[in-house]
């Protein structure tokens, strides 16, 4: 499995994969990545530093994801991120949490002493569906509430059972209220949630111009960040 890129063709950066404890909600019924997830400590620590040893700094900014929140990266290997923050004079971090994470939030940015661009997999602005379809454990109402705390939602099209208007919403939201946002094209995987292709071309063709967007990235597959498998 691929676990560090460069990405070169918006907001350049360097990402890194890392392993992390079990997903603290692990519930979502889309989902199935935390099988990456592990309870082996000293396991993780490891890999993670030889990950992280690929980071040069070329771009001052660096992407750390785990299938799950940056609060579930063991104590050590946090430790290591802002070592290599202060090393490689890395001036932007982007970091993934859930929504239950919130008031945490600043906690880290405090601890890692540079900005951190906060990742939010909202899914959708749709209470109903994120909540009662993705089972997504994330309560909020409205999406100034999460831009309280959250910097770039992801959202995902392209289910069974979502509507073009809850896309077309979404897409709305991510634009007015937040300054970056990520769209994920569902893809199927392990879990019983199945992609619906008519949406998918649809979303394709409506929002091809979203690839212009240097503020939007649009992922077709869960690998278009040059990572995972
Ligand atoms: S919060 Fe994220 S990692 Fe955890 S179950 Fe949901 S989608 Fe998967």
């Amino acid at each position: 499995m691929e676990r560090y890129n460069r990405i070169t063709n918006k907001n350049c950066r360097e990402i890194v994969l890392l392993k992390a404890f079990p997903c603290a909600w692990g519930k979502c019924t889309f989902c199935d990545y935390t099988e990456d997830n592990s309870k082996d400590e000293r396991a993780m620590i490891a890999l993670n530093s030889e990950i992280l040893s690929h980071v040069t700094g070329e771009f001052g900014v660096l992407e750390v994801i785990n299938s799950g929140s940056c609060f579930e990266l063991p104590k050590q290997t946090l430790a290591e991120i802002r070592t290599i923050i202060r090393e490689k004079q890395i001036q932007l971090l982007y970091f993934e949490s859930h929504w239950m994470y919130r008031k945490k939030l600043q906690e880290m940015k405090d601890y890692m002493g540079i900005p951190i661009l906060f990742k939010i997999g909202v899914e959708s602005f749709d209470y109903n569906f994120r909540e009662n379809i993705l089972n997504k454990h994330a309560d909020f109402h409205t999406p100034q509430e999460v831009a309280e705390y959250f910097d770039s939602p992801c959202i995902m099209v392209g289910i069974k059972g979502q509507t073009k208007e809850m896309i077309a919403q979404d897409i709305q939201y991510m634009k007015q209220y937040f300054k970056r946002g990520t769209v994920n094209v569902y893809t199927n995987n392990t879990t019983s949630i199945r992609r619906d292709d008519k949406l998918v071309q649809w979303f394709m063709r409506t929002y091809a111009y979203l690839e212009k967007d240097p503020m939007v990235e649009v992922l077709y597959e869960n690998t278009d960040f040059g990572v995972g498998d």
